[in-house]
């Protein structure tokens, strides 16, 4: 099953998603520069070449590109720069940074007669590599060892500036939440009490915690209204959200709501364009119709289409998960950890980033229902919400740490 698995994924694989892709194959240093090589022949207009301050870098942003494997710009040392890193720094972007601590001038180019390759002349000057930390840095570090005998007051202070910083960063950084269903669609309904009232409380007290901590945030709706699925994650799209969190709440059947309650939280395989959605939706057909259990469709379909954002929402998926539970475990019994799952039809979606959908609990429940339209309760779980995005966005800008 395994191997079946792994076969299928090959040939989905190199049909449909590295046809349109460009492929980094190497990276190297020679005759001071680095010097890129792809599998074809690409379009300058494909590299986005800019620089970034303190500390000054040269970055140069490869659309529509892949890494052709993990050892591609890996151990890349100069003494003419600090460091060199290359990284898939978005699903169809790689990334090249050169860090130099020091302006020069940058004009790469393309050779001629060499259609797949593209040189980036290194600055002449060199750099002492053997100083552990950058100016700055070691500022840093000398203030930290200072405050370890400040007062607290002072600590204090420091401690507000970081958050300051942090909330600066966060301004940029957009969510939508997505509170589910609306107007005729009514969700699910219990004892009186519809979805659709529940998710936009929610909402509305999870978009309160974000924009306190400095988050931009976009409601798809504020109001008792109904919007269609692409209505819902359009918005996202266009202004390259950072993630997209969608708010539902759960129900069974009569005969089984004293048994069911919980909070689970789902990921989505997602894909923005218009083709690869074709081809979802193409290959949800056809690889549905062949055999092998549900689960490993899926896991076809996810990894040729979503591979990496799959990764991002799942990490998303189980941090907010995780802080909701803690949340409510704090004020709370018997409130069931439903986990983190994977969402399995949800291809067609459209949002492009990592994107989850917390079913807050069950509505069918008669005690779950109760807590669930008690302001406490709620607040719980948009705090755990907030919570979840806020480590998982911090951990995301560790990793990438251009
Ligand atoms: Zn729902």
């Amino acid at each position: 099953m395994k191997f079946l698995k792994i076969f299928l994924l090959f040939i989905l694989g190199s049909t449909f998603l590295f046809s349109s892709v460009t492929l980094l194959k190497k990276v190297e240093l020679q005759k001071g520069e680095l010097r890129l090589e792809f599998d074809r022949s690409y379009d300058k207009k494909q590299i986005r070449h800019f620089t970034l301050k303190n500390p000054y870098r040269e970055v140069f942003d490869i659309k529509n590109t892949h890494l052709a494997n993990s050892k591609v710009g890996k151990n890349l040392k100069s003494s003419h720069c600090r460091s060199l890193r290359v990284a898939q720094y978005k699903k169809n972007v790689v990334r090249v940074v050169i860090e130099t601590g020091r302006s020069y001038a940058c004009t790469p180019y393309k050779p001629l007669f060499a259609y797949r390759s593209y040189h980036i002349p290194l600055p002449k000057f060199t750099i002492d590599n053997t100083k552990k930390y950058s100016k700055k840095r070691y500022k840093k570090t000398k203030k930290v060892k200072k405050t370890e005998r400040k007062s607290k007051k002072e600590q204090a202070y420091l401690v507000d500036t970081n958050k300051a910083k942090s909330f600066k960063y966060r301004k940029n950084e957009l969510i939508v939440i997505d509170a589910g269903h609306g107007g005729h669609d009514t969700g699910a309904i219990s004892g009186g009490k519809r979805e659709k009232d529940l998710v936009l409380q929610i909402a509305k007290r999870l978009e309160k915690q974000l924009k306190r901590r400095g988050y931009s945030v976009y409601m798809t709706r504020k109001k008792d209204r109904f919007l269609k699925l692409p209505q819902r994650t359009r918005i996202a799209d266009q202004k390259d959200a950072k993630v997209f969190i969608s708010i539902h709440a759960n129900s069974v059947p009569k005969r089984s709501r004293n048994r069911v309650h919980g909070v689970e939280t789902f990921f989505l395989q997602t894909t923005r364009n218009a083709k690869s959605q074709r081809i979802a939706a193409r290959e949800n057909r056809a690889v549905l119709k062949g055999a092998g259990s549900k689960l490993s469709k899926r896991v076809i379909i996810d990894s040729v289409l979503n591979g990496p954002k799959i990764v991002q929402s799942n990490k998303l998926a189980i941090d907010v998960q995780r802080r909701i539970m803690t949340n409510l475990h704090s004020r709370y019994k018997g409130v069931r950890d439903g986990g983190v799952r994977h969402a399995p039809f949800w291809v067609l979606v459209g949002a492009s980033r990592p994107s989850i959908l917390v079913e807050v609990g069950y509505i069918s429940h008669p005690l779950e229902r109760k807590r669930l339209f008690t302001p406490q309760y709620q607040k719980l779980i948009a705090k755990g919400i907030a919570e979840g995005i806020d480590s998982y966005l911090i951990n995301r800008r560790k990793e990438i740490d251009f």
